[in-house]
């Protein structure tokens, strides 16, 4: 007998098929990809299993599942990925928003705690993940985010209009520092810098390699180049007791830690992120 290319037949070929090529969440990957065809939530994808999708819906699995395999993210053929509390547009022009990068989040919240009307500084915004969801569970801060590419900042702006926080987020175009205005003053600095090693790039998995956005991967000669500049000009936009946090590679931690203490900064700490790795320095300006 003919099989029947139910929903639940399709995902589960896929699967296994997602496995057999070294995709690392194959189920999810497979459901994630058929509830955008259906247009529907991935949890819908099991309530409709029995359904037959049309020829059409059909054709455009299959060629969403050839282009995952070629090495596309999920995140980038779907458009979309969820961080922290929120569902994120995403696209080529930026990073895909990480769990791990949550930490970041977790640890500005924490350092924010008690500041009435907080003023928050996000470089490298990206898909503006980070400042969007600091500006939506903190009703009251202003954030200044800043990024070098203009797709970038023009996907965080459609991210934070989504979620109605474009009236306390101001975008600006430019390298780390330069395009804020004179005497500019922040409770918190928060970055995910670009912070991989050129040594590092061959190992990377393929999605990230080949897709993800190169200016927002590349950390200089020793992946540290962007928190020699952060160190050197934060205690500058700082407010004294303001706090600077920035994520990591899970190796940088001992360097980026000494930077931060070489700048004069003080109360310099490390947080690990959900797998217990080194994820996020923070430092204050005394
Ligand atoms: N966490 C990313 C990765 O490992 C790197 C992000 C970055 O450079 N900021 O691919």
């Amino acid at each position: 007998m003919a099989t029947t290319w139910t929903v639940k037949a399709l995902t589960e070929w896929t699967t296994k098929f997602l496995a057999g090529k070294g995709v690392e969440t194959p189920l999810k990957e497979s459901r994630t990809l058929m509830a955008f065809v259906l247009a529907c939530k991935p949890i819908d994808v099991v309530a409709r299993s029995e359904e037959e999708p049309t020829d059409d819906e059909k054709a455009r699995y299959r060629e969403l599942i050839k282009r995952r395999v070629d090495g596309w993210p999920t995140a980038y053929l779907t458009g979309r990925r969820d961080f922290y509390m929120l569902s994120f547009e995403v696209n080529p022009a930026v990073l895909i928003p990480r769990p791990d990068t949550e930490t970041l989040v977790v640890a500005a919240l924490d350092a924010l705690k008690g500041v009435a009307t907080p003023r928050i500084l996000d470089l490298g915004t990206g898909s503006g993940c980070v400042a969007v969801s600091l500006a939506h569970t903190l009703k009251t801060a202003g954030v200044t985010a800043v990024d070098i590419s203009p797709d970038a900042l023009d996907t965080a702006r459609r991210n934070a209009a989504a979620h109605a926080v474009a009236d306390r987020i101001v975008f600006l175009q430019g390298d780390l520092f330069a395009p804020l205005p004179p005497a500019a003053s922040f409770d918190a600095v928060v970055s995910n810098p670009p912070y991989i090693a050129p040594s590092e790039f061959a190992g990377l998995a393929v999605e990230v390699r080949d897709h993800e956005p190169r200016v927002a991967l590349d950390g200089g000669p020793d992946g540290l180049a962007f928190y020699r500049r952060i160190a050197a000009d934060a205690p500058t936009v700082l407010r004294p007791g303001g706090t600077l946090l920035v994520e990591i590679g899970s190796t940088q931690a001992d360097a980026v830690m000494d930077l931060f203490r070489a700048a004069g900064l003080t109360h310099v700490a490390l947080t690990r992120d959900g797998s217990a790795l080194p994820r996020v320095v923070s430092a204050r300006r005394a």
